[in-house]
């Protein structure tokens, strides 16, 4: 069995780690040089998503294929899927890629997200969004593509000429994400509530247990199985959650893929989010996550990661560098997990 991965970068390196301990060759298909993943992949070829020849080269070797990262561009994946399986189906991230349809889709299934607008087509803005976050619609990551607008007044100095959401800005009290994989039989298994905190709008630090009151979890562990169900998902996705001051739980965002906040699942559970992830798109016998151990991830970012290569590294830390090419201020170098 071969499985194909589009994206070449942490969460695609993890992923071939988890396929080779369960025995399953991966090729992994990337754009960029600077590619974690093809180091722990039998194949990788490396060229742009749209050269139909690599594809077809592609397709051809792989029995079936996923992806790591949410912004394959969706011709890519509407060409491979017309001769080989693609899980999650593509068809998803038509809606999950664009934040306007995403907190559609969810509101629709009467699930609550931060009250926002289309502010490129709404007539009047309503005064009460404001402090708002403004966003792309499109091809954000890692706060890329957001800024914090606090009235009318800052709206108007702003070119309105791509497609953007304004949203109403939480005051946040925690936030968390829920890992979910959904099986080809339709079985669903969650992994406990995440808690996550972010420095400049990026991931900084993970860990479980969340402090949350019980009822919010099982709230959250509800919705998350509802989005996976009614987006006939297969595999493993997130649901990034806020609640603000007022014990008010909202979904921001889910991410059609494997997550960075559950890159503790690979020392605290039985089987991690990316084995959970290749089981069910390979369509192998499932295997229900059972949590083993606490602990606590951190982000290792930008310069951060050239303490670490140095350092020993005690009992009870488990350290990953990407081994990416080049250090950039803001880009995720590595991570740390410690066992708590
Ligand atoms: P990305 O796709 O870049 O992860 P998010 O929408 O998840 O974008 O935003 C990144 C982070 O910015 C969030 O995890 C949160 O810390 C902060 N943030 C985003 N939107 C809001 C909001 N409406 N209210 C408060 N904080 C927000
Ligand atoms: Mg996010």
């Amino acid at each position: 069995m071969i499985l194909g991965i589009l994206g070449g970068g942490q969460l695609g390196m993890l992923l071939c780690q988890a396929a080779n301990k369960i025995g399953i060759d991966t090729f992994i298909y990337t754009d960029s040089y600077d590619s974690p993943a093809t180091n722990y992949s039998k194949l990788s070829i490396i060229q742009p998503y749209d050269n139909k020849d690599s594809l077809n080269d592609f397709i051809q070797n792989c029995d079936v294929i996923t992806f790591e990262f949410e912004n394959i561009p969706y011709e890519t994946l509407d060409y491979i899927i017309k001769s080989k399986p693609v899980f999650p189906n593509p068809g998803i991230n038509k809606i999950i890629q664009d934040r306007l349809l995403e907190k559609d889709f969810i509101n629709s299934l009467n699930i609550q997200t931060t009250k926002y607008i289309d502010v490129n087509s709404v007539k009047e803005i309503p005064e009460n969004i404001f402090p708002s976050m403004l966003k792309t619609r499109r091809m954000g990551y890692d706060g890329k593509g957001q800024s914090v607008i606090n009235s009318l007044k800052e709206l108007s100095l702003i070119n309105l000429n791509i497609p953007l959401i304004l949203e109403k800005k939480i005051n946040l009290l925690k936030e968390f994400s829920i890992i979910v994989t959904r099986y080809q039989n339709g079985q669903v298994f969650t992994y406990e509530p995440i808690e996550n905190i972010h420095k400049n709008q990026i991931l900084h630090t993970s860990k479980i247990p969340c402090s949350i009151e019980k009822n919010i979890s099982n709230l959250a562990l509800d919705q998350s199985i509802n989005i996976a169900n009614n987006l006939d998902y297969i595999g493993t996705m997130c649901v990034e959650f806020f609640l603000d001051k007022e014990s008010n739980l909202y979904v921001n965002e889910v991410a059609p893929r494997v997550h960075n906040s559950g890159h503790l699942t690979i020392e605290s559970y039985n089987c991690s989010q990316f084995e959970s992830h290749i089981r069910a798109v390979c369509n192998i016998e499932s295997k229900k996550p059972i949590k083993i151990n606490n602990s606590e991830m951190l982000n290792l970012i930008g310069d951060d990661i050239k303490d670490y290569r140095d350092k020993k590294i005690t009992k009870g830390h488990y350290f990953y560098d990407y081994e990416k090419k080049s250090i950039m201020d803001g880009r995720k170098m590595g991570h740390i997990t410690k066992i708590i």
